[in-house]
């Protein structure tokens, strides 16, 4: 039995087997391949060289047609290389003889190549070692590229490890196969850490490199609540676990009992509890935890999950259908918060060297308008149906917001032209997620009719965190007194300017912090849906009071560390009835 420790990011407690996703430029991962199976191992390997072939075959083609034949040579080399059978016949063998699956055979066997090309020394040789690294890529890509049928496959309940998933790739994730997941990488506020949550599934992320120590197949238990994974766990382990398993599910069980009361302090205050989704169905999972409606409906994952460029009937569509779930309820709708870590494949273009301060959010859509007017069109259409806001993204200068303002003007008229109807009196928003926004939130105040504080990007901006960095987990922090202090500033201008301010940042979310931003003025938080319930019974168990002299109280302290141990002790005076609970970021 091995214990490993990352950062719970999505809780709850669940044991089955291994299923270790590889990356082909990270790390192999090593599977025993049953004595009676190998031939067909073999047989598997055999397909992915020829289908590589087939691949250099016609890319040689092209190549001798468009650039020469000199062009077209570097193919015959690397068609020469995997036709010969020196190469293929050690893989062969460590297949056979040591039951390796065949993606490790072949990256040891090639590696074991590279290696000795490099140690000749000269620059001809140093190259046929990259030709050899390019060749490794193609056939393990190929074998790679089955990882969706031996998903499809899996009889379940299984637990993912990989080194990294995009957030797309954790949202394509069958719960009903895959119960949690682990990671090399990642950050309680990355997206995969948001989807992970979302979609109900424990996870441990930022495990360093766990993708290395676990196999395919093995038991593991993960706890998402203390950030635990154990590979192998003995008897005792697997029963504590399952103890605490019941312990967690009869707490759970006991807030959603509560999930319909009114969020409302002791002394009457009343809090707005918003949801934040991904996908229109999650509407269903805001009202069952208790949610007064939508605060941040994050749209991009129309694009993260769908093979082309949705259309605007496909917009039209997802926010007709969440509008419609909500009957009546408010739903903001963020515009697409594309870049950064949330790209699709067939987006990707260029990589940026620092995409988190690149072409990302509104910047992206202003680059691209097209799309951008696709998007509005729809959200304007809808509008019509229900109770609908729009907020852009990551908005860091005014003129920024006032060329995006002009391009809705624009395309209100054209909707106006073609007769379509929309809501004129559309509230329109912006997420005060980057310091300049923060410092400029008096200016900004005046040019629309709400804000949204972005907390996750806040925090990353504002420390220079990012915050899908593992190393850098520990400094990622929003009990840091700069970010505490952006975030009363910009309440102060939207109090100046009497306009909503809510959070849809995680700290929302995360009940170690409710005393405190009731007590800086917030009366609006939008968060996962299933945090809804605990979030409200603190609300229902605190005074305006008590949370005012609190915030006045953190306001003094000058570290993370005083506020961070100050707001858990507070907690714990109220919910000492909770039988764990998630790291306060
Ligand atoms: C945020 O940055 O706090 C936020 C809510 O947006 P996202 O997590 O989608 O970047
Ligand atoms: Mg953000």
């Amino acid at each position: 039995m091995k214990v490993i420790k990352g950062i719970a990011v999505s809780p709850g407690v669940e044991i089955g087997q291994a299923f270790v996703l590889g990356e082909v430029e990270q790390h192999v991962p090593r599977r025993v391949i049953d004595l009676h199976t190998r031939d067909q191992e073999i047989t598997r390997l055999e397909t992915a060289v020829q289908d590589a072939i087939g691949d250099l075959d016609a890319m040689q083609v092209r190549t001798r047609e468009e650039l020469g034949g000199e062009a077209s040579k570097i193919f015959e080399f690397h068609i020469g290389l995997l036709k010969d059978p020196t190469l293929l016949e050690p893989i062969h063998r460590q297949i056979l003889d040591n039951g390796d699956n065949a993606e490790f055979a072949l990256a040891e066997q090639f590696r074991t190549l590279v290696e000795q090309f490099k140690a000749m020394g000269t620059a001809v040789f140093r190259q046929k070692a990259n030709d050899i690294i390019d060749l490794e890529r193609r056939v393990l890509g190929k074998l790679m590229g089955e990882t969706a049928s031996r998903m499809e496959e899996l009889q379940g309940p299984a637990i993912v490890i990989s080194h990294e998933l995009t957030p797309s790739e954790a949202a394509a994730l069958d719960p009903n196969k895959i119960v949690a997941f682990a990671t090399d990488a990642g950050g309680l506020t990355s997206h995969t850490s948001i989807v992970a949550r979302a979609l109900g599934i424990p996870a441990v992320v930022g495990c360093k490199n766990i993708s290395y120590q676990v196999n395919d197949g093995e038991q593991l238990v993960i706890d998402g609540d203390t950030g635990q994974v154990v590979i192998n766990p003995d008897d005792a382990a697997i029963l504590e676990f399952q103890r605490q398993r019941e312990l967690m599910s009869s707490y759970r069980m006991t807030l959603r009992e509560g999930a319909d009361l009114e969020a409302m302090t002791l002394d009457g205050t009343r809090i707005q509890i918003l949801g934040n989704i991904e996908f229109p169905r999650e509407v269903d999972a805001v009202l069952d935890n208790g949610g007064d409606g939508v605060g941040l409906y994050r749209t991009e994952y129309l694009y993260l999950t769908s093979p082309s460029e949705p259309t605007e009937d496909d917009h039209y569509r997802a926010y007709s259908d969440a509008i419609k779930r909500l009957d009546g309820k408010p739903l903001t709708i963020r515009t697409v918060d594309l870049g950064a870590d949330k790209y699709t494949q067939e987006r990707a273009e260029e990589p940026e060297r620092n995409p988190f301060l690149g072409c990302r959010s509104i910047r992206y859509c202003l680059q691209n308008l097209p799309m951008f007017k696709t998007q509005l069109r729809a959200i304007l259409r809808a509008s019509s149906e229900g109770p609908v806001k729009v907020m852009f993204p990551l908005v860091s200068t005014i003129p920024e917001l006032r060329q995006t303002r002009m391009i809705l003007n624009d395309v209100m008229e054209e909707l106006e032209e073609e007769g379509i109807d929309f809501d004129r009196e559309l509230s329109i928003g912006i997420m005060i997620e980057v310091p300049s926004a923060a410092l400029m939130a008096r200016v900004f105040s005046e040019e629309v009719s709400f804000f949204s504080i972005g907390t996750n990007d806040l925090i990353q901006y504002t420390l220079a965190v990012d915050r899908g960095n593992e190393r850098v987990a520990n400094l990622y922090t929003g009990a840091s007194p700069a970010v505490l202090t952006l975030i009363k500033s910009v309440l102060r201008a939207g109090r100046r300017s009497g306009i909503d301010t809510p959070i849809c940042g995680e700290i929302a979310g995360e009940a170690a912090f409710t005393m405190l931003l009731l007590g800086l003025g917030l009366r609006t938080l939008s968060m996962v849906p299933t945090q809804i319930p605990e979030i409200k019974k603190v609300i229902r168990s605190v005074d305006m009071d008590t949370c005012e002299r609190l915030a006045r109280k953190v306001g003094s302290f000058d570290s993370e560390s005083q506020v961070r141990t100050c707001l858990r002790d507070e907690l714990r005076k109220i919910n000492s009835d909770s039988p764990g609970g998630r790291a306060t970021s």
